[in-house]
């Protein structure tokens, strides 16, 4: 190991601790990203990728780019120029997706929730009604505040309003329980980074058959040719026609850090997740300190707790890391100094890393 890379805990909103394997995997010999070999471990990826959506859509693939070029990609794919988004809006990510959208020059409408709780599907179902849009997003679980957003009800929404549905799962997929398929999400994104086991870098993406029929009826063509959907498909698909030079070693990490969730099984991954923020939670509140995110509301991946008065959060923070080598986060935008940011995401998620974040 280099000697100026410290071991962390990573127990803060991402990245998350990558296990030893997927290490090693990152530094198997690299192939051709044409390599009959690759493309193999290619396919096995999208494979597991659909499993992990809980998907069959036939686009599936890891976009080239943090979860943020997911985000981009399902934008710019879904909207035109002046097309109609309406984002539930209840922290920071789902602003940056409504900045997204704003720059491809979408006509953005957000439905804003108070930080720390949910968007009321009743009141984003009045806006929906009365836009018209062309697309609903939402993020699944909103790092920046700890709040779950139950998705079936948005899902329902967004169809009865023929709108197709964006869900931001960076902080949720094999994590949090997410059905794209059973629920009727559109179009979905994530980051290799959080609870699929691997570094940051790669977006893996789903999107059905009614975004397929959206890019076929496109008057223009995508905004972005690098996250250019049908593009890319051509690449991870039967064609194989050069796109771009695949980041050869993070699909072997994926594809790695992918198939310890396989084995794993999703719902067991669930549930421990579930176990562990439990965990966390009771040690807190026996500490003294309270938690951010509306009870109820609460994801098991991303855990948000109150900076008490008198303490200085960076401080907290700082001597988390240097005394015990344990990474944990702070608020973002009007949260900041006022929060402290848990992440028990993938490996991250044990019963020992909850003890010892607990004794530090
Ligand atoms: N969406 C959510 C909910 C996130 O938590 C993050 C990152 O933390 C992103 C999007 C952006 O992902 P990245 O920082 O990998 O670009």
């Amino acid at each position: 190991m280099n000697s100026d890379i410290p071991e962390r805990m990573l127990l803060g909103p991402g990245p998350s601790p990558v296990p030893q394997r997927v290490l090693q995997a990152l530094s198997s010999p690299v192939l051709g990203h044409l390599d009959p070999a690759f493309l193999i471990i290619m396919d096995e990826t999208r494979d597991l990728l659909r499993q992990a959506f809980m998907t069959t859509n036939e686009m599936t693939i890891p976009i080239s780019g943090t979860g943020s070029a997911g985000m981009e990609a399902c934008v710019v794919n879904t909207l035109e120029p002046g097309d109609r988004l309406v984002v539930g809006v209840a922290g920071y990510f789902g602003e940056r997706l409504a900045e997204i959208a704003r720059r491809a020059g979408a006509d953005v409408t957000e439905v804003s929730a108070e930080w720390g709780r949910v968007v009321d599907p009743e009141r984003l179902e009045v806006v929906v009604r009365r836009v018209r849009p062309q697309a609903v997003a939402v993020v699944h679980v909103e790092t920046s505040t700890g709040v779950l957003q139950p998705i079936p009800p948005i899902a329902d929404i967004a169809h009865r309003y023929e709108a197709l549905l964006i869900v931001d799962a960076v902080s949720s997929l094999g994590g949090v329980e997410l059905r794209v398929d059973d629920w009727g999400v559109d179009l979905c994104y994530s980051g290799s980074q959080k609870c699929l086991n691997a570094p940051p870098g790669l977006a893996p993406l789903t999107a059905g058959k009614r975004l397929r029929d959206r890019l076929g009826s496109r008057k223009t063509k995508v905004q972005s040719w690098y996250l250019d959907l049908s593009l890319l498909s051509t690449y991870w698909g039967a064609t194989r026609l050069y796109h771009h030079t695949a980041p050869v070693s993070m699909i072997y990490a994926l594809r790695e850090g992918l198939r310890i969730v396989q084995e794993e099984g999703l719902e067991r991954r669930w549930e421990r997740h579930q176990r562990n923020a439990e965990l966390l939670r009771e040690g807190l509140e026996a500490l003294g300190l309270h938690q951010f995110a509306q009870e109820g509301d609460r994801a098991p991946t991303v855990i948000t707790v109150r900076v008490p008065d008198g303490v200085d959060e960076l401080d907290t923070r700082q001597r988390l890391l240097t005394e015990f080598g344990i990474e944990i986060g702070g608020g973002l935008g009007p949260t900041k100094g006022r929060l402290l940011r848990i992440g028990l995401m993938g490996a991250g998620s044990s019963e020992r890393n909850v003890l010892t974040l607990l004794a530090g």
